[in-house]
């Protein structure tokens, strides 16, 4: 089995003006992603993605080309299968060879970003492959998976405090989750406007679901702490990217200083980063994203730093279909894995690009039995929204 073609495209899919939202990051008015497409010299097709952007709406332009024309002619004629040796060829560069036989990473200057998303839509894609030229879906390959079905927590909550509690309610109505997310941080007044919108979710919810809250990265340590003092009586679940990602030691200050665990990494590429964190004890749940992270298998490498350390690992589901297909198997295969991002944002990058129909059920989401990641793209829909570059 040899790698015969490699294509990227810039996917670009309309979200209706009824279903869009708006954050910090603004209002998403589409749904952006870096596709990629492996196919091998007797006809089998892998899907993957890469990413860098961690609202929907990125721009794609770069890291397409930088598939097309740079990674990808690197790929043609290797064996798909050697997915590790593939992956250290790509982050090593010319120095592959020598970082191969030295046992250690030698890696390119730009080790980071655009390099480690293409990276990661590489590494989905041949994971995809492996999985369907040998029949079996991907967690059989990674050791096997713990449960047929796993649970999701509902992604969203931007509303405002009077709103915001029949928001939440809306997405249990909808798939009977356990556990949801909302956003605070930047697109909020404050802390204390944040603090009101959590209060009136904790006061719709009840006692018994598990809340989460995002600030995506937007507060200063000094804001971070003000937030957990004013919500301490409202037992979250976690808070997630409290402060920039580029302060880890000032991410290890926020964990310290209340009793609120602390989920981030959606901002953070390789198991070295993921290290990092654990190292200064700045994280309590780790928060990979496929399609940013290095895929499928960093992610699990990332899965047993959590392990070794005493953490847990929630991914960063965020994405279109091959990246949040990625997710449902490395889930299902990480002793670290307890819950599954499933978005309730509009997102047609899993929805209509995909035939398969994606839904939660009583709180709890199906892992594929399909071989490869486990599901069939619509080609109609990516080419009708393929961006011409
Ligand atoms: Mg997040």
């Amino acid at each position: 089995m040899r790698i015969k073609t490699v294509q990227a495209w810039w996917v670009r899919i309309p979200i209706e003006a009824s279903r869009q939202h708006r954050s910090d990051f603004g209002r998403l008015t589409t749904f952006d992603a870096a596709i990629l497409r492996i196919e091998t010299n007797d006809g089998i097709v892998g899907w993957g993605e890469g990413k860098n952007a961690a609202g929907s709406a990125g721009t794609y332009g770069t890291l397409v080309h930088m598939l097309n024309h740079e990674v990808g002619r690197q790929l043609i004629g290797r064996d798909p299968a050697d997915i590790s040796t593939i992956w250290e060829m790509l982050y090593n560069g010319t120095r592959h060879e020598t970082a191969a036989a030295s046992g250690h990473a030698m890696p390119e200057l730009a080790r980071r970003g655009l390099s480690v998303a293409a990276i990661s839509a590489v590494d989905i894609a041949l994971w995809d492959i492996l999985g369907k030229s040998l029949g079996v879906p991907v967690w059989k390959l990674l050791g096997g998976r713990k449960a047929d079905r796993l649970p999701a927590y509902a992604s969203g909550g931007w509303e405002t405090a009077e709103k915001i509690g029949d928001q939440l309610r809306s997405y249990i109505a909808s798939g009977g989750f356990k556990s949801v997310k909302m956003r605070v941080g930047a697109m909020d007044a404050g802390p204390h406007v944040s603090a009101a919108r959590v209060r009136a979710a904790r006061k719709a919810l009840g006692p018994s679901v598990d809340l989460m809250v995002d600030a995506h990265g937007t507060y200063t340590v000094a804001d971070a702490k003000r937030f957990i003092q004013l919500v301490q009586d409202f037992d979250l679940a976690w808070f997630e990217e409290p402060v920039n990602a580029d302060d880890k030691y000032g991410m290890a200050e926020v964990r310290a200083a209340g009793n609120v665990p602390i989920a981030a990494g959606e901002s953070e590429a390789t198991r070295f980063a993921f290290r990092d964190l654990a190292v200064l004890r700045a994280v309590d749940i780790f928060q990979p994203d496929p399609a940013f992270c290095g895929g499928i298998t960093e992610a699990m490498r990332i899965g047993a730093i959590a392990s070794a350390f005493n953490l847990r690992f929630a991914p960063h589901l965020w994405a279109g279909a091959p990246c949040f297909f990625s997710g449902l198997q490395i889930c299902a295969a990480s002793p670290a894995s307890f819950v599954v991002e499933y978005s309730l944002g509009a997102n047609p990058m899993v929805h209509d690009l995909v035939e398969d129909t994606v839904a939660v059920k009583d709180g709890m989401i199906e892992i594929p039995d399909r071989p490869g990641l486990g599901f069939t793209i619509n080609e109609r829909v990516l080419e009708n929204h393929a961006q011409r570059l």
